[in-house]
């Protein structure tokens, strides 16, 4: 396993968002302070739980698209969060066994579990590194993800439910335009992006539980996660709320409705 560690210790003592999300998904791998922050937020924002769901089935059916319809064979995944099977190189090589996979996360709790994504195929390699999207230079610059991606062939960016964790003032169009800049031709952006415009009051609500437990979040609009695909082509049908991003199943009594689910999700290609 290869792995970089930024040095920052396991703190338990304050919510963090990566074990929040963790609890949402029926996991274990969290403390009793994050339960805490998680139950507050569902107190404000019943749907957290659906809304972790569809995100993490949007990344799998976009995970698929992408290797089945459009070559891609490399992907580079930050924000990943706590494992959670199947993980991004999972997806990617159930359809393409030698895909490649680089995960990265500024949770020390993340790195503890990093193991659980080096299970790679045989053909297929992964690393995982310990690195800040505040920092793209940093992470692009990383010898890990040198020695498993190959920089001059298509690469997926997959920024899955990180940038409402990004404000404003960190320059978060900056960095993504940083990012797709390293990656040649061909290569694509995925990524999902909550919302506060269905229900600004739940989403102020859910906004102060964050802001409350250290973590600032910054929710945006459709017209604010469309910039992030400015001068890629959107793949059909476009920025839609994820559980309608080519869905696999048909609209029953159970589909929860765009303003429960509100996460923005779209996948660019870069010309
Ligand atoms: N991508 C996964 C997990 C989303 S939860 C999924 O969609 O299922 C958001 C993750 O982003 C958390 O694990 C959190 O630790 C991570 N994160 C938040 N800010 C970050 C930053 N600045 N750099 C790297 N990771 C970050």
């Amino acid at each position: 396993m290869s792995s970089t560690h930024l040095g920052r210790d396991l703190d338990t003592t304050r919510p963090h968002s990566a074990r929040m999300y963790d609890y949402y998904l029926g996991g274990k791998d969290h403390f009793a302070i994050d339960k805490q922050a998680a139950e507050s937020a569902a107190e404000a924002n019943p749907n957290v739980f659906a809304c972790a769901r569809e995100n993490r089935a949007f990344m799998h059916r976009a995970t698929r698209a992408l290797a089945q319809e459009h070559g891609i064979r490399q992907w580079l995944d930050i924000g990943t969060g706590i494992p959670t099977e199947p993980n991004v190189h999972q997806v990617a090589q159930s359809v393409v066994p030698e895909a490649r996979v680089v995960y990265a996360d500024n949770d020390p709790l993340v790195l503890k579990y990093a193991e659980r994504l080096m299970r790679s195929s045989q053909q297929g390699r992964t690393a995982y590194i310990e690195a800040d999207f505040h920092d793209p230079d940093s992470l692009l610059n990383a010898p890990e993800l040198g020695e498993v991606l190959d920089l001059s062939q298509p690469i997926a960016l997959s920024l899955n439910a990180l940038l409402h964790f990004v404000t404003d003032d960190a320059d978060p169009y900056g960095i993504v335009g940083r990012l797709m800049g390293a990656l040649p031709s061909g290569s694509a952006l995925a990524l999902s992006h909550a919302t506060p415009e269905f229900d600004p009051p739940t989403w102020e609500k859910l906004a102060s539980v964050y802001n409350g437990a250290g973590t600032p979040v910054r929710f945006r609009t459709k017209a604010e996660v469309a910039r992030f695909f400015e001068g890629l082509d959107l793949l059909e049908p476009g920025l839609t709320i994820c559980h309608r991003w080519r869905p696999t199943q048909v609209d029953g009594p159970d589909t929860p409705t765009d303003t429960q689910i509100s996460l923005w999700a779209g996948v660019g290609i870069k010309p």
